[in-house]
């Protein structure tokens, strides 16, 4: 595989240009990595954590020590975190279905929730099994000019609202994910508001962005998958929920059944995959996020429109790009594909992917199947073609493709 001489000239400029921008994802990686290994020593993590365990599982340590873990990073009381989650959007659905009861009201403070969770609420994509089935009534803030509106949420917020959502990354939309700041004002304000209110953060792809999470600035509580972000690329699968004591212990419920909660749950890989994943996350993100700045620039030279910019501060590992028609959404996928390490032969095709409304293409030839965390593309089949830009697990092959996915965008007449 070699790449034409004027991807390579183009590299070299961009690569002098985000020189700047790159020390400081490596800055907060290693105040996380710190972050973590304090904990792992406040902790006393030991080689007797990384056992297997079968049936019920009561008294699992290794579970219990990824639990202690988990909660003392995010700066949470409780954490459960479990192979049994099937996804992030599995995990999130727990913490919702676990607190609010019928007759409650779910607000989303950040307009439309992710794909995937506007079919669990059932509201916009109705979907048998969902909140909308279970009489629970839902409302949402839409963004003013791709930011919440702070100054709007008091008139959202009603005496049956239970609970808020906060989604921090931009999910498929071309607005701004949320600093740690704007989570704590959010935070603030429903709870100045209403005390009791929930607020609950959709927290996918934002872990270890910054050195702070949401449950240390006034989340109540918060979930994420262990195939992105804290998974560190080492992680086979699952998901967490961390957050204030009694509410995870009520998504403990929902998860296997009432009475039971978070005792029970086999560790049917060994935990080691979970602790080293998340050992390694800070470094992983940095080297994620270093390959999107590399994307963004590299694509706004050739004359996309990119969110963010190289320049700009991020709060999630996404890239955004607006590639205008379907077969340049394709085409790039393809070329991401190409330079994955696992199924590059196999060309993405868009698909009806399941809790998904449009179309959805995909690339990613990843070792663990689905993972965000590695490199990898997507996008729905809908105008303006934005394809959104994940992962890596290494800054150098998050830029090996994107010189593949370029080339392959320059091959697609106008
Ligand atoms: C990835 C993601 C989810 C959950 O998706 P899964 O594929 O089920 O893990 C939910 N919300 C946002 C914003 C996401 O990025």
């Amino acid at each position: 595989m070699a790449f034409s001489e004027k991807i390579l000239a183009t590299k070299e400029l961009v690569q002098k240009e985000i020189q700047p921008y790159l020390a400081h994802p490596e800055a907060i990686a290693e105040q996380n990595t710190l972050r973590v290994l304090d904990a792992m020593r406040e902790c006393r993590v030991s080689d007797a954590h990384f056992g297997i365990t079968s049936g019920y599982a009561y008294d699992d340590i290794g579970r219990a020590k990824v639990e202690e873990l988990y909660a003392k990073v995010f700066g949470a009381e409780r954490a459960l975190v479990r192979s049994q989650f099937v996804s992030g959007t599995h995990a999130l659905a727990t913490v919702l279905f676990g607190i609010l009861r019928p007759g409650d009201e779910l607000v989303s403070i950040t307009g439309k929730p992710y794909d995937t969770m506007q079919t669990v609420i059932g509201y916009d994509n109705p979907s048998p099994g969902s909140l909308k089935e279970f009489g629970i009534s839902y409302n949402e803030l839409p963004m003013v000019e791709g930011k919440v509106d702070l100054a709007g949420i008091k008139n959202i917020i009603t005496p049956k609202t239970k609970m808020v959502e906060i989604q921090r990354s931009r999910g498929y939309s071309m607005r701004q994910p949320l600093s740690i700041e704007d989570i704590a004002a959010i935070c603030e304000e429903v709870h100045r508001l209403k005390p009791d209110c929930v607020c609950f953060v959709d927290n996918c792809y934002g872990e270890f962005v910054d050195v702070q999470e949401p449950t240390a600035v006034g989340a109540d509580i918060m979930a994420g998958s262990l195939i992105k972000n804290p998974g560190g690329g080492i992680a086979p699968t699952g998901g967490y929920i961390v957050g204030r004591d009694e509410l995870v212990e009520l998504a403990s419920y929902r998860l296997t059944a009432p009475g039971m909660g978070d005792e029970l749950g086999a560790s049917l890989v060994s935990n080691r995959h979970i602790f080293q994943g998340f050992f390694l996350a800070p470094h992983v993100v940095s080297q994620a996020i270093k390959g999107a700045i590399f994307a963004a620039g590299m694509f706004h030279h050739i004359g996309y429109k990119t969110l963010p910019l190289p320049e700009e501060k991020r709060g999630d590992i996404i890239q955004a790009i607006e590639l205008g028609t379907a077969e340049k959404l394709i085409a790039f996928c393809g070329g991401i594909q190409k330079y994955s390490p696992v199924d590059s032969f196999a060309a993405p095709e868009p698909w009806d992917m399941p809790g998904y409304a449009d179309k959805i293409i995909m690339a990613a030839g990843t070792f663990v199947q689905g993972a965000s965390i590695e490199f990898s593309a997507d996008g729905p089949l809908r105008p303006p073609y934005n394809v959104y830009l994940q992962g890596g697990l290494t800054y150098e092959h998050a830029t090996l493709g994107i010189l593949g996915a370029a080339e392959a965008v320059l091959q697609i007449k106008d």
